[in-house]
């Protein structure tokens, strides 16, 4: 039998509490080294073991002790992630109460209300938050249902009724016709007639979908002068626990990766995501 603990220590000792990232840098690092501690916790595969992994919180967040004033709200990232029930947030980045600002929403999708209130954070709680990371992850639900709509678009009958699937399918088409437009353009037409295309399909547009949310956030960070707040994107991918955030130069992209500078840059990650490994291999598999 195998045990792993996950503990959340409470102490007001300030020797054992995590600082504060100074920067946006320091915040990505501080997420991925967190999710790397997550992942490959469950790699220890000693029978009769019992791994433990301590997240250590300060008691104050929780208002303790009881004299003490309410605890300030001190984000240092806001996550946008996918409703999706095996993705939780603070667990897989190993962070706990009041580190992250999370917003979850099925297809992680930038609607309207998720947009204000990522706003609300960046306008209030500036002195801490340093970064903005878009998560989505493998075997999304939304995009692979927007992808089986893309390809066999009777499917979408029985949906176009229903507004509010509607309006979270509508965005993600978007996404996976560019996808499409991408892989065949590397591929060649005959790409859509292999095996693993429809998966390859999925996968190209979930990253696609976290780039260009993240994409469009610093796009309106910048738009209203919003300064040492960085956006970012990376998919959880449910096979290993890892991040994985294809980007130009990279093929395997483990971990976040910040979002594209500019338009240009944003074609350039279109390429980099359909020549990435984990696609190739996909679009190579036996299914
Ligand atoms: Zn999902």
């Amino acid at each position: 039998m195998k045990t792993f603990d996950i503990t959340y220590r409470y102490s007001s000792d300030d020797a054992a509490i995590r600082s504060t990232p100074p920067d946006s840098h320091a915040a990505l690092l501080r997420l991925e080294q967190g999710n790397n501690s997550f992942a490959t916790l469950l790699d220890h595969d000693e029978e009769g073991s019992v791994v433990q992994q301590i997240i250590p919180v300060d008691l104050r967040d929780l208002g303790l002790p009881a004299d003490s004033t309410v605890p300030k709200q001190r984000p240092f990232a806001a996550v946008l992630g996918c409703s999706d029930a095996r993705v939780p947030v603070e667990l897989i980045f190993n962070e706990g109460p009041n580190d992250l600002f999370v917003v979850r929403v099925a297809g992680n999708g930038l609607g309207i209300e998720v947009l204000g209130s990522l706003k609300y954070a960046v306008e209030n709680l500036g002195g801490s938050l340093k970064l903005i990371v878009v998560l989505g992850h493998s075997g999304c639900g939304a995009l692979t249902t927007a992808v089986d709509v893309f390809l066999n678009p009777r499917e979408y009958l029985p949906l176009a009724t229903k507004r509010s699937l509607r309006s979270i399918l509508d965005g993600a088409l978007v996404v996976v016709q560019t996808s499409e437009r991408k892989l065949v353009a590397a591929f060649g037409p005959a790409v859509v007639q292999r095996p693993g295309y429809r998966k390859a399909l999925i996968e190209t547009s979930i990253v696609t979908n976290a780039a260009l949310a993240a994409y469009s956030i610093q796009e309106e960070l910048r738009t209203n002068a919003y300064t040492g707040i960085e956006a970012a994107y990376g998919v959880y991918l449910l096979e290993s626990r890892a991040i994985w955030a294809p980007r130009s130069g990279d093929i395997d992209g483990f971990g976040l990766a910040a979002a594209p500078r500019d338009l240009a840059a944003f074609v350039d990650l279109g390429d980099a995501i359909v020549q990435s490994r984990r696609i190739e291999s996909l679009l190579n598999a036996k299914q």
